[in-house]
C-alpha cells in the first residue's frame, strides 16, 4: 500500500518566551494533525515564522528571517508580535501568504491548512483527537504528544503503514514543553500517542535530562516528572500493560489524574485475536480490580466497535457481560466500518450486516448507559475539584478529574462568579448518564 506523505512544515520562532510558547501551541496542534515539523526551508511545504516586535533590532530581525523564508521556500506565514502591524511586513514582504497576531494560534492553523492541508480523513477508531480538532480555546489545557507512530498491528488500523513504527520523543523534550505550557497558564495537560504504555520502549527507555537531572524516557518517569509541576495530568491511548500498574500509585497519591483512557475496542478473545489487539489477556478484569482497589476514584474510559467481522451474537454478548464486570466509567462505542489499506479487508472473515451492527449498537450503548449512569449517581452529595472551562450569563461549566474535554461529560454549576481557568471545590447534586449538576462550595 502507498503510504501518504505528512505535510510538512518549517517553523522559525523569533523573540521572548511568550512568542515561544505560542510557537510550541501551534507545533503542538500541527503535530497532532499530522504535519512533521522540518529543520529546513527546503523540506518545507510551508514556512511558519513567529515574530518579535519589541524594539526595532527585534522587528529588523524578524523582517530578515520572513525575507530569508520568502527566498528559500516562497511560502510564508507570519504570525506573532510584530502581526499586529502587518502594514510594515506587507510594504517590505508583500508576498506573504498570511500574517497574524500574537495568540492568534486558529487563524495561522487556518493558513496552513489553505497552503497544505492534512493528510488524512478523520477515523474515530484510531485518532487521538476528537473529529471537531483541538481547540486551542480555552487555552488552559493542552495535548502533550509523547510520540509518533505504533509498534503494533491491529488489523482495523494503517497508522503503522502510515506513520511507521513507534518514535519516542525525548523525555527531556517532552517535559520541556509541559513546562512551557504550565509556565502560559495551562492547568492541565492531556498526554497523548498511538500507545502511552510503549512510551520509550524505541529508545530501550534512554536517560535524558531535564532541568539538569536524569530521567529516564518511560512512562512511569514521564508520569513522575509531570505530576510535579502542580497542574492536572491526564493519560490517554494506554494499553492495560503490567507497566501501567507501576503508575496507579501516582494516581493514588493525587500526583496525576486517576484517569485511564483505554481503547479496549473488544472483550471477546476471539474478535481481539482477528483485531490483533495489544496486551490483551483475560486478566484484565482482574488488573481494573486491582488498580481500583489500589485507587478507588479510578475513572476508566475506553472506546469498542461492534460489528468487527467474524463477531457472533454470542461474541457480542460476551462484550456485554464484560462490560457489566468491568464497570467502566466512560465509554464510547462504533460501528465497524473498513478503512481503505487496512489488513482486515483481507480477513476471511464474514462481515457483519448493517442492520444487526446498529442492533448490536443500540444494545451496547442502552446497556453501558445504565452502568455510566449508576456510577455518576454515586457522586451525588460529594465534594469534588473542578476545573472551569467556560462562563456564560446561564453559568459555568466545568470538567472533573474524571472528565477529559470534548470526550467526556460536564459538570454545570449555577455561578458566575468563576472564570475559565479556574480550579473550584463543588458539591455535586445531580447527575444523568454523562453530566454532573454541581454547587459551589
Ligand atoms: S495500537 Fe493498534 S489501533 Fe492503536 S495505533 Fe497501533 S496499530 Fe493502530
Amino acid at each position: 500500500m502507498s503510504t501518504p506523505a505528512s505535510p510538512k512544515v518549517g517553523f522559525v520562532s523569533l523573540g521572548c518566551p511568550k512568542a515561544l510558547v505560542d510557537s510550541e501551541r501551534i507545533l503542538t496542534q500541527l503535530r497532532m494533525e499530522g504535519y512533521e515539523v522540518v529543520s529546513s526551508y527546503e523540506d518545507a511545504d510551508v514556512v511558519v515564522v513567529n515574530t518579535c516586535g519589541f524594539i526595532d533590532s527585534a522587528k529588523a530581525e524578524s523582517l530578515d528571517v520572513i525575507g530569508e523564508a520568502l527566498a528559500e521556500n516562497g511560502k510564508v506565514i507570519v504570525t506573532g508580535c510584530m502581526g499586529v502591524e502587518e502594514s510594515a511586513i506587507r510594504n517590505v514582504h508583500p508576498s506573504v501568504l498570511a500574517v497574524t497576531g500574537p495568540q492568534q494560534y486558529e487563524q495561522v492553523l487556518n493558513a496552513v491548512h489553505d497552503v497544505v492541508a492534512p493528510n488524512k480523513e478523520h477515523n474515530p477508531l484510531i485518532d487521538l483527537v476528537p473529529p471537531q480538532g483541538v481547540k486551542l480555546t480555552p487555552r488552559h489545557y493542552a495535548y502533550l504528544k509523547i510520540s509518533e507512530g505504533c509498534n503494533h498491528s491491529c488489523s482495523f488500523c494503517i497508522i503503522p503503514s502510515m506513520r511507521g513504527k513507534l518514535v519516542s520523543r525525548p523525555v527531556g523534550e517532552v517535559l520541556g514543553e509541559a513546562e512551557r505550557l504550565v509556565k502560559a497558564g495551562v492547568k492541565e495537560v492531556l498526554v497523548i500517542s498511538q500507545d502511552t504504555s510503549a512510551y520509550g520502549v524505541d529508545m530501550k527507555y534512554k536517560t535524558d535530562f531535564w532541568n539538569g537531572q536524569p530521567v529516564k524516557t518511560r512512562m512511569l518517569e514521564l508520569c513522575e516528572a509531570l505530576g510535579s509541576m502542580g497542574v492536572w495530568v491526564r493519560l490517554h491511548y494506554v494499553y492495560p500493560y503490567p507497566n501501567v500498574d507501576d503508575v496507579i500509585p501516582l494516581m493514588a497519591a493525587g500526583k496525576i489524574l486517576p484517569y485511564l483512557d483505554i481503547p479496549f475496542q473488544h472483550a471477546s478473545p476471539k474478535v481481539l485475536k482477528a483485531m490483533k489487539r495489544p496486551a490483551f489477556e483475560d486478566k484484565t478484569l482482574a488488573r481494573i480490580k486491582n488498580w481500583r482497589e489500589q485507587c478507588p476514584e479510578l475513572t476508566i474510559r475506553s472506546t469498542f466497535i461492534v460489528g468487527f467481522p467474524g463477531e457472533t451474537e454470542e461474541d457480542f454478548q460476551y462484550l456485554l457481560d464484560w462490560l457489566s464486570e468491568a464497570q467502566l466509567d466512560r465509554v464510547g462505542c462504533f460501528q465497524y466500518s473498513p478503512v481503505e489499506g487496512a489488513p482486515a479487508n483481507d480477513l476471511d472473515l464474514e462481515p457483519v450486516p448493517d442492520d444487526i451492527k446498529q442492533d448490536r449498537w443500540d444494545r451496547f450503548m442502552a446497556h453501558q448507559q445504565a452502568i455510566s449512569a449508576e456510577r455518576l449517581q454515586q457522586k451525588i452529595g460529594r465534594e469534588i475539584e473542578v476545573l472551569i472551562d467556560e462562563v456564560d450569563d446561564e453559568g459555568a461549566v466545568g470538567r472533573s478529574w474524571a472528565d477529559a474535554p470534548e470526550i467526556d461529560g460536564s459538570v454545570f454549576i449555577a455561578t458566575n462568579s468563576v472564570s475559565p481557568g479556574d480550579k473550584v471545590r463543588v458539591r455535586v447534586v445531580d447527575a444523568d448518564e454523562y453530566d454532573l449538576w454541581a454547587e459551589l462550595l
